[in-house]
């Protein structure tokens, strides 16, 4: 079959028994498999050198631009294996959409949605042995990612630019059964502001996250979810993943769109909300909003949505000020209900009605 992304195998693979080592207790980003895909962007040539090869280091001059000026953007993506040994990854097209938005904000070039679909599809070929058999929830985690490779230290678009796929066997996110969450509300730090990144899924974002997370840690939590940087006390999202409430009144509501990322797993429950008699909504929450309504029985139930974890039930909250359960503090029915819709579909048990499914 003819591809814009030519295999050159490796002559080094892992040996198949450490392989199996590996896939039995994969972890999250431990380990990588055998091959990578790459591109590269110049601004004289365009896209070239497109392939996949065998995982090797980059060489880099300590000038390269990313390096100082963190010109860079990612996606995250899992291919999933089914029951009857098929390999299927889930809404990728949602991903290369996104790659090109945030290239934009980030002045990198965009690569094209067909590139970056051959790129994951081929690679996942390349390493189809390293799909995980899922006993639980294992699945193969796929990294894109392009940054400024040129050695350059102006401070302006880079000329260079290389595009990249890695992939890592991932195991279940709760390898003892889904637990709750509790999220820090940081006084202090925010992750976004109006006409700045937010919405854009570069290393940055994450960098500056960092000292959140550490922050919510002292205070005993797993998470942060940041508010608005203008004080207006508005929920956005934690880390790595996006809010989402159900009412009383089966509501499942999310912020809305802006300063935070447009998350597929987000879409994903949104469209499935109705299937469970849910009516998403999509509308700013402040803070005292969710507080007033976990007290009062509004708010029944909290979850976050991301690729890495599918969902994860969101038990409580903390700030400086305020510290409260979501209804009983465990796990809310409904949102476990839905991480199987979601699971069931992106396993292969359940019917792909919405099209989602794209066969590798
Ligand atoms: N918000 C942020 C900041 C994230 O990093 C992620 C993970 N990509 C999400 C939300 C969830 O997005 P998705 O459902 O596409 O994984």
């Amino acid at each position: 079959m003819s591809t814009a992304f030519p295999l050159t195998r490796t002559t080094r693979p892992v040996p198949e028994a450490e392989r199996a080592a590996r896939l039995a207790a994969p972890g999250f980003g431990r380990y990588f498999t055998d091959h990578m895909a790459t591109a590269t962007w110049t601004a004289d040539a365009g896209w070239h050198d497109r392939g996949i090869g065998p995982l090797a280091p980059f060489t880099l001059h300590p000038s390269t631009a990313v390096l100082h000026y963190a010109q860079e953007i990612f996606e995250g993506l899992k291919a999933y294996r089914h029951p009857d040994g098929s390999v299927w990854l889930f809404r990728p097209e949602a991903n290369a959409r996104r790659f090109i938005r945030s290239a934009r904000r980030l002045a990198l070039p965009e690569l094209p949605e067909e590139d970056f679909l051959a790129s994951v599809e081929e690679l996942v070929r390349a390493d189809a042995a390293w799909v995980p058999v899922p006993t639980g929830e294992e699945s193969l985690y796929l990294r894109p990612f392009l940054f400024a490779s040129e050695a350059f230290l102006g401070v302006r678009p880079a000329a260079e630019a290389r595009y990249s796929v890695i992939a890592s066997p991932a195991g279940p996110y709760f390898p003892s059964g889904v637990t709750g969450v509790t999220l820090w509300i940081s006084g202090r730090y925010t992750r976004a502001a109006p006409g700045g990144t937010g919405a854009a899924k570069c290393g940055g974002n994450y960098a500056a996250g960092l000292a959140a997370q550490l922050e919510a840690r002292d205070h005993g939590c797993d998470q942060v979810l940041y508010l608005d940087s203008a004080g207006r006390g508005t929920l956005e999202e934690s880390g790595t993943m996006n809010l989402c409430l159900i009412t009383s009144d089966d509501e499942l509501v999310t912020p809305s769109l802006g300063t935070i990322l447009e998350g597929v797993t987000r879409d994903t429950v949104l469209t499935l909300a109705p299937d469970l008699g849910l009516t998403p909504v999509e509308r700013t929450v402040t803070f005292d909003e969710l507080r007033t309504s976990a007290a009062d029985g509004r708010v029944t139930e909290v979850f976050a949505a991301g690729t890495a974890a599918v969902i994860t039930p969101v038990v409580g909250f903390k700030s400086d000020a305020h510290t409260f359960p979501i209804a009983d503090g465990t796990p809310g029915k409904k949102t476990l209900t839905l991480r199987e819709r979601v699971l069931d579909i992106q396993f292969g048990r359940a019917e792909d009605r919405h099209g989602w499914l794209r066969r590798v």
